[in-house]
């Protein structure tokens, strides 16, 4: 996968996303916890970028971290989603982004389950949900 990336004026994204997932995908936003339509979502399929429809994580590295965010130990490929140093709020935290189109998904942190050890922490309201079975 070579993604094509995608640039869009904050006007065009306004326009093409609901107020919510503007407001986390492109203002870095973040969703109250044990809120979001996929958090307890189990059903198997691809969840893909809210923004630009880019494959980012399968159902089957998806897991229950009890954090109140849909949790993953891994994207679908390495290169479906980019990480970046995040200083706000006072932490150092590690931000996830669409490799595509930019927009925030959420964090990565270094608690999660074999064999990666990771959890991708992200927004719902970042996703779409493809499922298995519509091909
Ligand atoms: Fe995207």
């Amino acid at each position: 996968m070579s993604p094509q990336k995608i640039v869009k004026s904050n006007e065009e994204w306004r326009q093409l996303l609901t107020p919510e997932q503007y407001r986390i995908l492109r203002e870095k936003g973040t969703e109250r916890p044990f809120t979001g339509q996929y958090y307890k979502h189990k059903e198997a399929g691809v969840y893909l970028c809210a923004g630009c429809g880019q494959e980012l994580f399968s159902s089957e590295a998806k897991y229950e971290s009890g954090s109140g965010w849909p949790s993953y130990w891994q994207p679908i490929a390495p290169d479906a989603v980019e990480t970046r140093l995040d200083l706000s709020h006072f932490m150092v935290r590690t931000e996830v982004v669409c490799s595509r189109c930019g927009g925030h998904l959420g964090h990565v942190f270094e608690d999660g389950p074999r064999p990666t050890g990771l959890r991708y922490c992200i927004n719902s309201a970042a996703l779409s949900f493809r499922p298995a079975n519509q091909g």
